[in-house]
């Protein structure tokens, strides 16, 4: 059975907590105020387009006419709007936003990332809706390599291919990510499928997926078995994470590129019920047999 050593207390810096949250407050009251404006009077997005190099004009700097005439007939939208969907006249409104705000504002960037990326990251978490990692840590387009299943979980290296394995030696080998973070999270719904399964269930594509995470159940039920099944599964998320970042080292290429300094491996624990986050380091070279020692364990509250 695998152990994790502990090798540094985590930090917590109470006083930039409280700053932090001040100011994501701010923003966020900034930015709804913002969005309220923009909703109400759709007209004023017109005055605010940046100008742009001549040189460096995208398609949409080059087609204010069409943006100008979907802003301003609001009958013509009303017309096409009406037989949307709530849902996607909301997607379109903010996407809108997204491409005045930022992309237009920002042009030569987003001009530079539509020609290569070049993320430090590779993150790798649930598919669960109320995870995002982009918008829970602030990761901005071209900073993460993102791939997503359910309860975030990494095969090893010799199993058949997935599409977690496929991210992992395109973002490794050729965009050469220098961080890999893997985030479990609260209440997942694929990790209680795995404590819950049955040996003898009848195959399904849930099953044989979560199936990736059974040393996980192991072990969580040699040692928390006395626990309430709900903590079970708290145990299991956190303990899921763990195995998956040794999965990650059973990968030849992470291996050599981590015991070079190349690549880091994290893990990470989003509770979105009081909206902490833990994160800690795999150390160098700490695989010994089945235990791996971590480090810069952190709590962020
Ligand atoms: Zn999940």
């Amino acid at each position: 059975m695998a152990r994790f050593l502990i090798q540094s207390s985590f930090v917590y810096n109470s006083s930039s907590s409280v700053d932090l949250h001040k100011s994501s407050s701010t923003t966020r009251i900034l930015k709804t105020q913002l969005r309220f404006l923009e909703v109400e009077q759709p007209h004023l997005r017109l005055l605010n387009l940046p100008s742009c190099n001549s040189t460096l004009k995208p398609k949409a700097a080059k087609e204010p006419m069409t943006l100008t005439k979907e802003k301003v007939d609001e009958k013509e939208m009303s017309a096409v709007t009406g037989r949307e969907s709530n849902e996607f006249i909301t997607l379109k409104h903010r996407f809108l936003n997204f491409k005045k705000d930022k992309y237009l504002k920002n042009l030569e960037h987003y001009q530079s990332l539509a020609d290569e990326q070049s993320p430090k990251f590779l993150v790798i978490s649930c598919a669960d809706s109320r995870v995002c990692p982009s918008n829970i840590l602030g990761l901005q387009p071209g900073e993460a390599f993102v791939v997503r299943n359910i309860a975030n979980l990494v095969p090893p290296y010799e199993t058949g291919p997935s599409e977690t394995q496929a991210a992992l030696e395109f973002s490794v080998n050729t965009l050469k990510v220098e961080n890999i973070l893997v985030i479990g999270h609260s209440r997942c719904g694929g990790i209680r499928a795995l404590m819950s399964m049955d040996d003898e269930t009848n195959s399904s594509f849930i099953r044989n997926w979560v199936i990736v995470g059974k040393s996980a159940r192991t072990s969580t039920k040699a040692v928390a078995s006395n626990l309430s099944f709900d903590q079970q599964c708290k145990h299991c998320e956190k303990e899921s994470v763990n195995r998956s970042l040794m999965s990650l080292l059973t990968y030849p290429w992470i291996k050599e590129k981590m015991n070079k300094g190349e690549l880091l491996i994290h893990g990470g624990y989003y509770d979105f019920i009081d909206c902490s986050f833990e994160k800690w380091t795999l150390e160098n070279n700490s695989r010994v047999g089945d235990e791996v020692s971590i480090r810069n364990r952190e709590f962020w509250s």
